[in-house]
C-alpha cells in the first residue's frame, strides 16, 4: 500500500469485542489444524461470527480442511477472504503459486502477518483464530506484538514426549505476556471398533501434564478444556473438506469438539 500509513488492526483496539485464539501446538501432526477448523466450524454454527487466519507457513491445510476452494479478491484497498461452512479463512498458501513452498523470513512473515490481520476485511467477527506454526517461532511472537490480547490455545497429544514440547510451546506466553485460555489433548485414545473399549494409543496424561507444567510457569490457572478421540470420521472430514463437527456432530471426535468450541 505505497507509501501510505498502515491499516491498524481492528482486533487490536481498545473496546474491541472480537476474542482472538493463537491455536499452537509443540510438534507437527498432532492436529492443530484440524482442532481449528472444527472450533471454528462449530462456532459458526452456533451463531457466532468467525474468521480464520491460516498462519501455519510450512504446512498451511486450513483452506482445504474447510473446503475453501474459493480465492482471496481485491475490493479497492481490501482484500475479500473466501469462506466456507460460514467461515471466513485467509492463508498463506493463497498468496504463493501452486504448490509453492514458502520460503519467506521474518520480516516478511510478519508484514504477511500484519495484512492478513489489518487489509483484509473481516467484517464484525465474535471470534478470530489463529492457526500457528508447530513450535515457538517469529509467527507466534509476531501475532503477540500485533494481537497482544491474543490469547493461546495449546493442542498436544497425551504422549509425554509430545507435551514436554507443547509445554515449551505454551511458555512463550510469559515472555509476550499472553494469557493462555487452555490446552486440548487430541488423540486422546481410540474406541476399539470391535469392543468400544478405549484404546490408547498414545498413551494418557499429556494434556494435564501441559495444563499443570503451563499452571506453574504462567502462574495462572490453566485448564484442560477436553480430550478429542482418535476418530476416523475426523480425518475423512478434514479430506473431504467437511470438518466432523458438521458432517457427524454426534461422532466422538465431533462431539468432543463441539463441547470444547462451547467453552471458547
Ligand atoms: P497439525 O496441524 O498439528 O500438523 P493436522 O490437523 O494436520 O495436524 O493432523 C494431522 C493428521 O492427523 C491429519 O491427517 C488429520 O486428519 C489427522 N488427525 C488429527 N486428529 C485426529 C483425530 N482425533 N482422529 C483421527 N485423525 C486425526
Amino acid at each position: 500500500r505505497g507509501g501510505k500509513a498502515e491499516r491498524e488492526i481492528p482486533f487490536a483496539q481498545p473496546g474491541s469485542l472480537t476474542r482472538v485464539y493463537c491455536v499452537a501446538s509443540g510438534k507437527g501432526g498432532v492436529g492443530k489444524s484440524s482442532v481449528t477448523v472444527n472450533l471454528a466450524a462449530a462456532m459458526a454454527a452456533d451463531g457466532l461470527k468467525v474468521g480464520v487466519v491460516d498462519a501455519d507457513i510450512y504446512g498451511h491445510s486450513v483452506p482445504r480442511m474447510l473446503g475453501a476452494d474459493g480465492q482471496p479478491t481485491q475490493v479497492e484497498d481490501m482484500i475479500m477472504p473466501p469462506s466456507a461452512q460460514g467461515v471466513k479463512v485467509i492463508s498463506i498458501g493463497m498468496f504463493t503459486p501452486g504448490n509453492a513452498p514458502v520460503v519467506w523470513r521474518g520480516p516478511m512473515l510478519h508484514r504477511a502477518l500484519q495484512q492478513f490481520l489489518a487489509d483484509v476485511y473481516w467484517g464484525d467477527l465474535d471470534v478470530l483464530l489463529l492457526d500457528l506454526p508447530p513450535g515457538t517461532g517469529d509467527i507466534a511472537i509476531s501475532v503477540a506484538q500485533l494481537i497482544p490480547n491474543a490469547e493461546i490455545l495449546v493442542v498436544t497429544t497425551p504422549q509425554q514426549a509430545a507435551a514436554e514440547v507443547a509445554e515449551r510451546a505454551g511458555s512463550i506466553a510469559v515472555q509476550t505476556h499472553q494469557k493462555i485460555a487452555g490446552v486440548i489433548e487430541n488423540m486422546s485414545g481410540m474406541p476399539c471398533p470391535h469392543c468400544d473399549e478405549m484404546v490408547d494409543v498414545f498413551g494418557t496424561g499429556g494434556g494435564k501434564q501441559v495444563a499443570e507444567g503451563l499452571t506453574r510457569t504462567t502462574g495462572a490457572d490453566v485448564p484442560v478444556l477436553g480430550g478429542i478421540p482418535i476418530d476416523l470420521r475426523l480425518r475423512e472430514g478434514g479430506d473431504a473438506g467437511k470438518p466432523v463437527v458438521l458432517s457427524d456432530p454426534d461422532s466422538p471426535a465431533g462431539a468432543a469438539l463441539r463441547d470444547v468450541a462451547g467453552k471458547l
